[in-house]
């Protein structure tokens, strides 16, 4: 059975139309099992009736006529109870409503099983019997087994024919494809689609007719990739900040004579052309990241690749320096290299659409900095088709939409048109303190991980910078920074800030944040070696940053450090003890170096139980959403099919911070908020409600919190938090803020484009 099964599913899985995969599955079906027949029916959710679309066992005629309200018939049934339902005598049920058209008058006992993916009714597989009687109990575990793997394949096969109907204007309306965000933002643009031609995979083996000669070709090309990535960093130096710029050294060190060229040269001596020795040497470099489950490792296996794909060219003869792009370009590729982004002129270029990759990649780093919107993870999608088309990207909700209808370019022309002009007077609350009505100051402070991003933080008027994410420094290198590169940095945020605060976090690595030369090999990386454990685990990484931090402090007196990932205690106390120990080494070596304040993040759940014991050890908490809803709620924050499920306004997530504030304020300490919850307006209000002393966010959300803070008094905010936490239900908390915040007129995003 389990063969059988497979041979279906794989069957299914290569069907190039949504047609021909249900042909093939009641065929099949039918085929294996002892039945009369088997129709499979789709939901159109326009009409709320489910369409018939492949059948064995029926009259052929009826395919694609017949429909049946959701509410009626045996199927209707099925889908409503969203569960398994065998019927011995159809006859005798009273939702048995035989259409004549199919002839299934013909047959009586009946079996019908919902087609569901991720808690959508797609649709209903059924399998009828002539004579009355039941179903076998292998006939029932077959059923359902296909039927639970069809789904997927089903929802897939739809989405690459709802690609083609928005392509041929056929679906007009609000349809989009959802993926997850890499860069916020939304444009409206022209797809350019990346050249798929002479893909590297694709390069078949040949022996060498000369050795010298194609060691040579290769060299050359080469060389003239290592001057595109120079020319490339040059041509965005004015665009994005020299530390992002400092990728492509990433790309030129793999390009490196001890990295992957030479690798090339030995595969070219043993006897294959130099485009045969390069796909293998790509293959080779890349595979080894791209097994890894880790999402920043698959990242590093897109570099490699990406390499690859520039040297080929070149070798091929192909450079087109001059390929001409549309004016509001959106590039659209499988993945997009950062080469691939610096082609186009920068004023040209209005978003980014990748099929595959990681919202951690360089790719998703350059867009950040470039302002681009960008959506990635939106696999299947007939990429092939989509040069050319019209497109609007949503980076904020991570979504596409292909040949959008005028309604839909209207509602996004209208968002953006209201975006600007509300930024506009966003602006003007720059300098205005973030004070309640009634007089309660809440301390807005920016989130930030390049020491560009200061720049923002200025102009959007924080008070402090509440979370500086170290790790985005060692992500864009290609080994550990040593400490006088690490305190030159610290140093230069810490002074542009001063007097104000600035919490530096130590590095969070791990997790989605793998650094790219310091490997870890885990099942599951969220729950291994991340943030704080790896610090411990590697004192003499730890040390030296605590080190820079402390130097970098001397004479400001402005350092704030933060400790991530904190579970327990003892590690806690372990942290504290190798910061009291750097201080130490400073003091001993005759350099000024006082203990800053401290700080935990509450973002692991044991965490929050463990607030009070926590703010006796340290100066202040600061609760970390992102992660903290991840944990709580079991979902992971980066997986674009659970977005829905990733909700920050939880009664649970937010009877945990509750608790955090309560338990931190026993013991006289504050409590600042820096995951995303922060910079959302429903969630600030929540948090101003539940008494918290900072908030700290993107410097985007910065002005529209402080418009929150400004418009309701505190005592408002109590009442509202009360209300909300005598619910059960995250829709109903989203519901009882939305028309809070929409009825003192702040909220901004405009349900018709979203
Ligand atoms: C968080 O988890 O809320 C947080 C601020 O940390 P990060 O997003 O960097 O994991
Ligand atoms: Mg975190």
């Amino acid at each position: 059975m389990l063969v059988t099964l497979r041979q279906i599913v794989q069957e299914v899985s290569t069907a190039k139309q949504l047609d021909e995969a249900l042909d093939i599955i009641v065929h099949r079906v039918k085929a294996a099992l002892p039945i009369d027949a088997c129709a499979v029916y789709l939901t159109d959710e326009e009409s709320d009736q489910y369409v018939l679309m492949a059948a064995e066992g029926f009259n052929p005629a009826s395919i694609g006529k017949v429909r049946i309200d959701r509410q009626e018939g045996l199927p209707g049934l099925v889908g409503e109870r969203r569960e398994l339902i065998i019927v011995s005598d159809a006859a005798t049920h009273p939702r048995y409503h035989p259409s004549s058209a199919t002839g299934e008058e013909r047959y009586h006992s009946f079996l019908g099983v919902p087609l569901i993916h991720y808690h959508q009714v797609l649709g209903v597989l059924v399998a009828w019997k002539r004579a009355p009687g039941q179903f076998g109990k292998d006939e029932v575990t077959f059923f359902v087994t296909i039927a639970a793997q069809l789904a997927k394949a089903i929802h897939d096969a739809s989405a690459v024919e709802e690609v083609s109907r928005m392509l041929s204007g056929e679906l007009q309306g609000v349809a989009f494809i959802q993926g997850i965000q890499m860069a916020a933002g939304v444009a409206l643009g022209t797809a350019a689609l990346l050249d798929p031609l002479a893909r590297l995979e694709s390069i078949p083996d040949r022996p060498a007719r000369d050795i010298a000669a194609e060691m040579t070709a290769f060299r050359t090309a080469v060389t003239a990739v290592h001057e595109e990535l120079r020319a490339s960093s040059e041509r965005l130096a004015a665009d994005v900040p020299s530390e992002v710029r400092a990728v492509f050294d990433v790309y030129v060190m793999l390009l490196g004579n001890d990295g992957l060229a030479s690798d090339a040269l030995v595969r070219i001596r043993a006897g294959n052309w130099a485009p045969g020795a390069w796909r293998d040497t790509i293959a080779a470099h890349a595979q080894i990241f791209e097994q890894m489950e880790d999402p920043y490792l698959r990242a590093g296996a897109e570099d490699i690749r990406a390499i690859g794909q520039r040297v080929l060219v070149q070798l091929q003869g192909e450079a087109k320096a001059s390929r001409q792009y549309p004016q509001q370009c959106i590039l659209v590729g499988d993945t997009v290299s950062i080469t691939e982004i610096a082609a186009v002129p920068v004023g040209q270029l209005a978003g980014i659409v990748c099929m595959h990759g990681s919202a951690l990649s360089h790719t998703a780093v350059m867009a950040r900095a470039l302002g681009i919107p960008a959506v990635v993870s939106l696999a299947p999608l007939p990429i092939g088709r989509l040069d050319g088309c019209e497109m609007v990207i949503d980076g904020d909700q991570g979504r596409i939409y292909i040949e959008p209808s005028s309604a839909v370019l209207d509602a996004f022309l209208q968002l953006i048109s209201e975006q600007q002009a509300h930024s506009e007077r966003l602006t003007a609350l720059r300098d205005l303190p973030a004070e309640t009505p009634d007089g309660f100051r809440l301390p807005l402070y920016a989130n930030i991980g390049l020491v560009s991003d200061t720049v923002a933080a200025r102009d959007c008027g924080a008070e402090g910078i509440g979370l500086y994410r170290t790790e985005v420094h060692y992500l864009l290198h290609d080994a550990f920074p040593l400490e006088d590169e690490q305190y030159q940095i610290y140093r230069k945020v810490l002074a542009d800030f001063a007097p104000s605060p600035v919490t530096l976090r130590t590095l969070d690595a791990g997790g989605d944040k793998i650094l790219p030369y310091f490997p870890v090999q885990e099942d599951n990386p969220f729950m291994g070696c991340r943030g704080i454990r790896f610090s411990l685990d590697h004192p003499e990484i730890f040390l030296i940053q605590l080190r820079a931090m402390l130097r970098a402090n001397a004479g400001l007196d402005n350092l704030q450090v933060l400790f991530p990932m904190i579970s327990r205690v003892g590690e806690l106390d372990e942290a504290l003890g190798l910061l009291a120990r750097a201080g130490r080494e400073l003091l001993e070596e005759g350099l000024d170096a006082k203990i800053p304040r401290v700080g935990v993040m509450i973002e692991v759940p044991s965490a929050v139980f463990l607030a009070t014991a926590l703010a006796e050890r340290v100066d202040f908490l600061s609760v970390g959403t992102n992660d903290l809803t991840q944990y709580l709620l079991a979902v992971d924050r980066n997986n674009a099919q659970v977005t829905t499920a990733y909700d920050g306004l939880h009664p649970g997530v937010l009877d945990a911070i509750h608790h955090v504030v309560k338990g931190a304020h026993l013991r006289s300490k504050p409590v600042s908020v820096c995951g995303e919850l922060a910079g959302d307006p429903a969630g600030a209000l929540l948090l101003l409600g539940m008494g918290v002393d900072a908030l700290s966010m993107s410097p985007a959300n910065l002005a529209r919190v402080k418009q929150v803070i400004r418009s309701f008094t505190l005592q408002r905010a109590r009442s509202l938090l009360d209300e909300a936490l005598g619910m059960e239900d995250g829709f109903a908390i989203h519901r009882l803020l939305n028309g809070a915040l929409e009825e003192a007129g702040v909220l901004m995003r405009r349900q018709t484009a979203a």
